[in-house]
């Protein structure tokens, strides 16, 4: 059981999101998730609080997505098996799967605003960073984490949310959707030689929005010392100046290096540690709501103990005396260039 204060941590799960089945040999398989669950059951049976996920409603969808394009989703549901982008089939019960992805991303924030839990993690299928208004692609359907941005918007009337996506693929639709806008403060650490092939340095948002993107394109070698660092001297500095009044987590683990499509270096000890790092900048900033989304991470293994790792860091918050040596030529080269960058905006 739980100390006393050790923070209520809402889990979104739902078999459901199993119904979703692009192909036996497609990495974005059933499989990952019931590893999760399995390990969810053997290891924090009775210590996580449930959040019951219920469809998203069209009107919820159309915050991002246009009506034609939700349309084509549910389309998809007279096909045994058809497909929404190359890269991104659909079996009968996918457009199923996708609408309670983000209706279980909504009411995860909703239990978030009326403090029925102090963190949640949605553990869903389909995956959404880089789904466009209009279009699917990298095995994504709708947006969770922008509908759930807007939603926040609309629903509670928040100005500043900050989004970290740490999975090892750029989130070009969530990059795309805030572009122009200062509401939304994106943070993306990624593998500028993996799919999409965007988010370089000077991607930095336009208009309003200049300077509210914060785009760090990462080299291979990347070890988990380096990555902590990095996250150390940016997104600590970025959240004590933003202020957010809700932190969303594009929480991919395919930066693992067990990751059959990232080509990283991580283990599972950088996301324990990232997690810690992260509620510690939320408590100085007065412990806004905070959402983990899954998004990648295609091995099996090394995602249920990813997410297993962070779920421990949320549980026992205390322990964050972890330390690594993780300052080296690299990593300093990274933060400086970023500072370069973004130094005349202002944001941070
Ligand atoms: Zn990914």
């Amino acid at each position: 059981m739980p100390s006393q204060n050790a923070p209520r941590v809402g889990i979104v799960r739902d078999d459901r999101y199993l119904l979703h089945k692009p192909g036996h040999t497609h990495p974005e398989h059933p499989n990952r998730l019931k590893a999760v669950y399995r390990m969810l059951d053997a290891d924090f049976s009775g210590e996580l609080v449930p959040i019951e996920a219920q469809p998203a409603t069209l009107e919820h969808l159309e915050l991002v997505h246009t009506p034609a394009y939700v349309k084509r989703v549910l389309k998809t549901a007279d096909h045994r098996y058809t497909s929404l982008a190359p890269d991104t089939p659909a079996s009968a019960e996918t457009y199923l799967a996708s609408w309670l992805a983000v209706g279980g991303c909504l009411k995860a924030l909703d239990r978030l605003m009326d403090r029925s839990a102090d963190v949640a993690f949605c553990l869903v299928r389909p995956p959404g960073h880089h789904a466009l208004k209009d279009r699917a692609g990298g095995f994504c359907v709708f947006n969770n984490i922008g509908i759930a941005a807007r939603y926040a918007m609309r629903e509670y009337g928040l100005s500043r949310i900050l989004i970290i996506d740490f999975d090892i693929h750029h989130g070009n639709g969530l990059n795309d959707l805030f572009h122009r806008e200062k509401e939304v403060l994106y943070f993306s650490t990624h593998d500028p030689m993996l799919y999409p092939y965007t988010g370089d340095w000077e991607d930095v948002g336009g208009g309003e929005g200049e300077g509210y993107t914060v785009n760090i394109p990462l080299t291979r070698e990347v070890t988990d010392g380096e990555f902590i660092h990095l996250y150390e001297q940016i997104v600590g500095p970025v959240t004590g100046a933003y202020r957010p009044q809700l932190i969303l987590l594009a929480a991919g683990f395919d930066a693992h290096k067990e990751d059959p499509i990232g080509r990283s270096r991580l283990t599972e000890e950088a996301f324990s540690i990232l997690t810690y790092l992260i509620m510690d900048w939320r408590s100085d900033v007065g412990d806004p709501p905070i959402l983990f989304i899954l998004e990648g991470g295609y091995s099996p293994r090394a995602l249920s103990a990813s997410v297993k790792a962070v779920i421990q860091s949320l549980l026992k918050p205390c322990a964050a005396s972890k330390e690594v040596a993780g300052e080296t030529q690299l990593s300093v080269d990274m933060i400086l260039r970023a500072r370069a960058i973004h130094h005349g905006y202002g944001v941070w």
